[in-house]
């Protein structure tokens, strides 16, 4: 059962020398084995490693891969955008196509930009909120990542601090290195919480420029959105002249085409989409939303948001046959069918076994609870307050040793979100859960 590991860990040493953590970034560090995982190639739904190993794969690059690796109609893309010539900064037809594919997916996208990542879209997306509001201030909730930069890396990950009699949270930092002055500028309350909302809104009135937030907590595993509470947002928002912005770069395309805002049935003024946009682990980020507001963007308006390799050939036409993929009739079937079959059959599995722990899961993506008994979960501080950090890991760790890779950032206070692919089959599924029963029952 034990899997050779022998290269993996003279790699680690080696890569080292060079390498902060062994890895090129720091979330390949993978807790649960003391170093990154260092594959020789990955193929549909499944990785190899360096030793010969291989693993169904639940990482799916953080999300990035939602069709599965080495698709050849993406690998086909790729190769007709390398007989093109790879360049970048120019446009061409496939750029409009692509867009118009977007706009036609995605309920908000009346405009477009593209981004290089996740973080440089909702850093577009905050400047534009403050330049076309000519206020300041950024409301976030609690445990919702938005990507590592200044203007909301706090209140993700790290600890968690009082909050006042309004009902709101202390801000602080979840990197060394951020200015207190930047927090000054980010308002702070919990999810799910309409009261402190609305008084929140009221006692700012006038300064916030906008409210971003993930449609599902995909950042805390797999927390719900009480759909009442983002309608209540939507309204509120609208009413108090604060640009809503959805950050779907987990969420977009991940039960449904329209993403989290067709999920929900509402629509935000901006969205940030990346990973799953480029279908295949291709990097391709977008800011999208209503023209309005998007005309703020230069060379119409006077927001600056380009970069040299932004919406490179690569990309664009990466991009445009995942589009295709994802727009065909059987994809959210079979990943609906998937979810259903993997979540079912976890749920039986930590009951028939007496395991205090739940899965939660929407779409393609999902958490195990260790610690928690009940679902749905919509509130953070309860998966703080009861999130065994320690079985989850001796359940990932048993779990890597049978061929099952489930990633985890090590962060001790709410789960790692886990997902499929397309590539997945109902066989990898029944596979993956019959390793998960051999190691509950030993538990
Ligand atoms: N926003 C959300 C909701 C994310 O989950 C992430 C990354 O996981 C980001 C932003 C940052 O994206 P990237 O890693 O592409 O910079």
């Amino acid at each position: 059962m034990e899997k050779t590991a022998k290269k993996g860990e003279g790699l680690f040493s080696e890569a080292s020398k060079y390498y902060i953590g062994g890895a090129g970034a720091a979330g390949r560090f993978f807790p649960a084995i003391g170093r990154p995982l260092y594959l020789e190639r990955a193929d549909g739904a499944y990785l190899f490693d360096i030793d010969g190993n291989r693993y169904i794969d639940y990482h799916s690059s953080s999300g990035a891969t939602l069709i599965g690796y080495n698709n050849p109609t993406i690998k086909a893309a790729i190769e007709k955008a390398l007989k093109m010539g790879y360049f970048c900064n120019f446009e061409t037809e496939y750029h409009t196509e692509l867009g118009e594919l977007i706009c036609r997916s995605i309920p908000s996208a009346e405009k477009i930009r593209f981004a290089n990542s996740g973080t440089e879209a909702t850093m577009g997306a905050v400047r534009l909120a403050r330049a076309v509001t000519g206020r300041k201030k950024i409301l976030k909730f609690e445990g919702h990542f938005h990507g590592m930069h200044e203007l909301t890396f706090f209140n993700c990950h790290t600890e968690l601090p009082e909050i006042d009699e309004n009902g709101e949270i202390r801000v602080i930092a979840d990197s060394a290195g951020i200015p207190e002055e930047m927090g000054s500028l980010v308002i702070v309350i919990p999810f799910n919480e309409p009261d402190i909302f609305r008084s929140c809104l009221k006692r700012h009135r006038g300064e916030i420029a906008a409210v971003i937030m993930e449609p599902v907590m995909y950042n805390a595993g797999c927390v719900l959105p009480k759909k009442e509470f983002v309608q209540l947002v939507r309204e509120e928002t609208e009413r108090e002249g604060i640009v809503l912005i959805f950050d779907e770069v987990l969420s977009g395309f991940r039960m449904c085409l329209g993403g989290g805002q067709e999920w929900l049935g509402i629509t935000p003024d901006l969205t940030t989409l990346a990973k799953a946009l480029g279908g295949s682990g291709v990097p391709i980020a977008a800011l999208v939303g209503k023209e309005s507001i998007m005309k703020g963007l230069n060379p119409v308006g006077k927001v600056i948001m380009s970069g040299t390799y932004t919406s490179h050939m690569l990309e664009v036409l990466a991009a445009l046959a995942a589009m295709k993929i994802m727009r065909s009739p059987d994809f959210y079937r079979h990943l609906n069918m998937l979810a259903d079959r993997l979540y079912k059959g976890l749920e039986e599995l930590f009951s028939r076994c007496g395991i205090k722990a739940v899965v939660q899961g929407v779409g393609s993506r999902f958490a195990f609870y260790f610690g928690l008994e009940k679902t749905p979960i919509y509130d953070y501080r309860e998966v703080v307050g009861n999130y065994d950090f320690e079985m989850n890991t001796k359940f990932l760790k048993e779990a890597f040793k049978r061929g099952l890779y489930f990633h985890d950032y090590g962060n001790r206070m709410s789960p790692t979100h886990h997902g499929f692919t397309y590539a997945h089959t109902a066989a990898d599924i029944d596979e993956t859960l019959e390793h998960c029963e051999a190691i509950l029952k030993g538990f």
